[in-house]
């Protein structure tokens, strides 16, 4: 596998710098790129270097991550500066999706089973990402984050990927939790009395209903828990730590 995930539909656009990060033992941790789970932060900062590294961002990149807490709160980033990247001090506050229109700047989500998701509009010059696990899929983050593409940067010709995810083949949830999802009865499934949900299909649809053409999405369709040699899960791995990172941005 290549240590760095990079998706069909976004390779057709030059100015498109974007990729997801795997596991790597080369580095520390696997090459988990969380600062906020206790590993030794300097470690980190030199795998998230090297991973700018991977995916070719020069030099003059900046980028931006921010405080994940499964809201659904989307932030604009209209400053060309690094926020949450060396220390986890000056990450964006309480936010799970970032929207940029500023060129040499990367916006990214730090996953590890939650679905990691990926916007770009080639247009109108607009790069996003999404975080959206259960509860943020509950309160249709990526259908939010579309529509405000579209409210403030008059996005028509967005391309979305969502990137590996805990799949319905592993991610199995009690009924209560099922119960938030009965708008989408495709994506559950209830097998042997017990209930599997699939994130990943919901967030499709809720882009599809935000207006993003079915045949501009690309679902990575590799599940976190099936492929853990290549990703971190926290399910299969009963808590882990590492994250992996999925960034986009816009090349000047
Ligand atoms: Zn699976």
């Amino acid at each position: 596998m290549e240590r760095v995930l990079r998706y069909e539909k976004f390779n057709s656009f030059e100015n498109c710098i974007h990729g997801t990060s795997a596991k790597n033992n080369l580095f520390h941790f696997d090459f988990s790129l969380a600062l906020h789970t206790g590993e030794d932060a300097q470690s980190i900062v030199f795998n998230r270097e090297k991973f700018l590294e991977m995916i070719g961002a020069e030099k003059n990149f900046n980028i931006v991550l921010a405080n994940q807490t499964h809201s659904d709160n989307i932030i604009i980033i209209n400053k060309n500066q690094t926020m949450g990247w060396s220390s986890q001090d000056d990450a964006i506050a309480d936010c799970d999706a970032l929207i940029t229109a500023q060129k040499d700047i990367l916006v990214g989500m730090l996953t590890a089973d939650c679905v990691p998701i990926l916007l770009f509009d080639d247009v109108k010059g607009v790069a996003a990402a999404v975080h959206a696990g259960w509860k943020g899929t509950h309160k249709k983050i990526a259908y939010k984050t579309v529509m405000k593409m579209k409210e403030v940067f008059e996005c028509n010709d967005i391309y979305a990927v969502i990137a590996p995810s805990i799949g319905a083949c592993c991610y199995e949830v009690g009924s209560e939790l099922i119960e938030n999802f009965n708008d989408y009865p495709q994506a559950i499934k209830h097998i042997n009395g017990k209930y599997y949900l699939d994130l990943p299909l919901i967030n499709k649809l809720q882009l599809e209903s935000a207006g993003v053409r079915f045949e501009n999405i690309e679902m990575s369709n590799i599940c976190t828990s099936c492929n853990n040699e290549h990703f971190f899960s926290y399910r299969k791995e009963q808590g882990c730590s590492g994250r992996f990172l999925s960034v986009i941005g816009i090349k000047s």
